[in-house]
């Protein structure tokens, strides 16, 4: 495939509700997102993330711009439904709900219900669904009740479910915002191995500045518009920006910034907290 594997051209889309003044939320959105790449999107609530999520799925349809999805124009007014769900099938959506995404009674068939709608044959599910639980770390589970399990067990049978219709990208809107931190920390090293270690496309829809941390880039919308594009440690350095529009820089990357501040001289980029000890314990050898 030549080419980056989505694109969008001054992307816009007004929500027209019948209540209420017909509104733009976002607003002119032309970006690029390679192929295995893991792009973050962060933004306060009501800057337009969900919106682009769901353009990107054509859950949505632009009101004006295009998207091309694997060099193809999604967005082009003969667009079929095979095409659609060809798309569907290749960019798949975990959205924030863990509730709201099982269907079945029993861990295996929630897993096989998207390739048993594609027609499928029973062998070649049986083995996906198995391969797929043990990527997600949830094979003892294939028998049991999804509604027993918790929040983060259940994000993980959510992600095999699109795991088994062998997506291209996934697009996780919020996926880790309901669960503890426990199940937060294994969603998050769920969706790392899949991007790392399966060259799976990530775009991850998230609040959270330590996961964003974890992204090869991050894209901030701002009032529907992009306001930095570029790689965690490009971004996290326009602190102040970030603040005025409510964002907050991971802790452990504004404690570098104070002690800079402070003229403490600490060289290299800190978005992790690894990042941090190696900054400050190669500080204290120096002494
Ligand atoms: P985010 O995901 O960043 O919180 P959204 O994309 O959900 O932002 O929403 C962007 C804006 O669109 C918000 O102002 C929101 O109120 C508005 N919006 C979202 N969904 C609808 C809808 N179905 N009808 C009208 N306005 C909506």
């Amino acid at each position: 495939m030549e080419g980056p594997f989505i694109r969008t051209e001054g992307l816009s889309y007004l929500y027209e509700d019948e209540s209420a003044t017909p509104t733009l939320v976002l607003k002119d959105i032309s970006l690029q997102i390679e192929k295995g790449e893991f792009v973050a999107i962060l933004g306060h609530n009501g800057s337009g993330k969900s919106t682009l999520a769901k353009l990107l799925n054509m859950i949505l349809v632009p009101t004006a711009g295009k998207i091309y999805v694997g060099g193809k124009d999604i967005t082009a007014d003969d667009i079929g439904d095979e095409d659609m769900l060809a798309l569907r099938r290749s960019v798949g959506m975990v959205f924030q709900n863990p509730d709201n995404q099982l269907v079945a009674t029993i861990v295996e068939d929630d897993v096989a219900f998207g390739p048993e709608n594609l027609g499928i044959q029973s062998a070649e599910i049986r083995k996906r669904v198995d391969e797929v639980l043990s990527i997600v770390g949830m094979t003892d589970y294939a028998k049991h009740e999804p509604h027993r399990l918790s929040g983060g067990q259940k994000q993980r049978i959510a992600i095999a479910g699109v795991l088994a219709m062998l997506p291209e990208c996934i697009i996780f809107d919020e996926s880790t915002a309901m669960l503890d931190p426990l199940g937060r920390k294994d969603v998050m090293n769920a969706i790392e191995k899949l991007n790392r270690e399966m060259g799976i496309t990530v775009i991850m829809i998230t609040h959270y500045m330590d996961e964003a941390a974890r992204a090869d880039r991050i894209i901030v919308l701002d009032d529907g518009r992009i306001l930095f594009d570029g790689t965690p440690s490009y971004v996290f350095e326009q602190e102040e920006t970030l603040k005025e529009c409510g964002l907050a820089i991971p802790q452990c990357t504004e404690l570098i910034h104070r002690m800079r501040d402070a003229g403490v001289v600490l060289d290299g980029e800190c978005v992790t907290l690894e990042d941090c000890v190696s900054l400050i314990l190669n500080s204290l050898e120096k002494q």
